[in-house]
Parts: structure tokens; C-alpha cells; sequence
């Protein structure tokens, strides 16, 4: 089902957000994909931030605080035990929505907004399946990272030229600006991670998670 009904807010959200005072450096994003995996595609600009803060105004299913007031997130995520993804997909971002159960509906995903409206990321390497315009999400991107992990990006404003659907894309690589396309009440971006298997209805058999919910990607762990 649709999970963007809630997207919607009234409460004001301020910007900009600060930084946190004490600097903490961006992770590398993950290394290239080994060879013997079936998707290729070069790593493109996006550097994982360190830190999210959460919008200030009223924000449901805000995640869990780290002690300087930041989201206690990791800022790449493995799903599945295979796939490496950035937990959020965009820089210097707030989190306006959290994922869980909103004003008596799911929401399954989380809302990430910047002004001015910045620009929406591949968080891992892909297939992109879906780029087009669908209910609620409005102009959405959905990438098939393969072993059972999908992604996508809605209320996007437009997309990058080249991203169309059936193109092989790397990780950090620009989609588009967020937007308030479809059913939303201001400009961001609402990003799910998604598993399960791609049956007869494609994506929308697929299951939403919570992004933050996952293991935290270690550079010096094994993966699979
Ligand atoms: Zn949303």
C-alpha cells in the first residue's frame, strides 16, 4: 500500500540546521562493487554524512538521540546481510519524518528536507526499475539493488538526464531534487529501503523498512 499519506505536515520546520560544534568527519563512502558481483557502475559524488539532525518543529517517529543531539544513525547500512547502502540519500538534510505508524497510517519511510532543495543520491549500486510518476509518491526513483533490496526516492521536483529506467547506476550517483510532487505539503524527499521478492506487481510486492533499523556497513567486515 501507499505509504505517503502521511507525508503531509502542518507544523513549521525551520532552517538552516546547525552543525554539531564538535566535527566529526564524513565516512568514505563504500568501496567499488568486486568484480564477480552482477551489478558494475562507477561511484558517483555523494560522501555519507556524518551526522542528521532531526527538523525542528514537530517531527513524529523521530529516531533515538546520540549525547550532542544528532540522530544516532550509521551513515552506511547493510540490508540483508548484502547490500551496502547510505542510510540517508542527500547532504546537510534534516529529518522531517521519522518511519512508523502516523496519524493512523503507516509511513514507510522517512522525509529529509533542505533549503534550499538539494539534490537526492543513489544510496547503493543498482538496476534503476521505476522513474515516473505514481500516486502519492509522485516523480519516484526506485533502484533494485539485487539479493532481495530495493530503494525509492519520491516527491522528487525532476531527475538528472540519463536516469531512466533499465540503467545500471553506482552508489552517490545524483537522481534528482527533492520536491513536493504527489502527496506532500512541502518540499523533501521521502526515501524507503524495501525488501522482498519482485513478484507479478514489481515493487509493490516489496516490504518497507526502517532505514535505521539495519546493521552499520564495517570497512573491515566481510558482507554475504
Ligand atoms: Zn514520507
Amino acid at each position: 500500500m501507499l505509504g505517503t499519506a502521511g507525508c503531509a505536515s502542518t507544523a513549521p520546520i525551520t532552517y538552516p540546521q546547525p552543525r554539531p560544534t564538535v566535527p566529526v568527519a564524513d565516512p568514505a563512502p563504500p568501496p567499488a562493487l568486486p568484480p564477480d558481483m552482477s551489478v558494475l557502475a562507477q561511484q558517483g559524488p555523494y560522501l555519507p554524512d556524518a551526522y542528521l539532525t532531526i527538523c525542528t518543529g514537530h517531527v513524529t517517529n523521530a529516531p533515538p538521540l546520540a549525547g550532542d543531539g544528532t540522530v544516532d544513525y550509521s551513515p552506511l547500512i547493510v540490508v540483508n546481510n548484502q547490500v551496502v547502502l547510505a542510510s540517508i540519500p542527500t547532504n546537510n538534510a534534516c529529518l522531517s519524518s521519522g518511519f512508523g505508524r502516523r496519524n493512523g497510517s503507516p509511513h514507510e519511510g522517512i522525509d529529509l528536507k533542505s533549503r534550499p532543495p538539494t539534490m537526492v543520491f543513489s544510496s547503493g549500486p543498482g538496476i534503476i526499475r521505476r522513474v515516473g510518476r505514481d500516486n502519492g509518491y509522485g516523480l519516484n526513483v526506485v533502484i533494485d539493488h539485487g539479493s532481495g533490496v530495493a530503494t525509492r526516492y519520491a516527491h522528487l521536483s525532476r531527475v538528472e538526464p540519463g536516469i531512466a529506467e533499465g540503467v545500471v547506476i553506482g552508489f552517490g550517483q545524483a537522481l534528482g531534487l527533492m520536491g513536493q510532487s504527489g502527496n506532500a505539503t512541502a518540499i523533501h524527499v521521502h526515501y524507503e529501503v524495501l525488501v522482498g521478492q519482485w513478484g507479478a506487481r514489481g515493487v509493490w510486492d516489496l516490504t518497507a523498512t526502517n532505514p535505521f533499523s539495519w546493521p552499520a556497513y564495517d570497512p573491515g567486515g566481510s558482507i554475504g
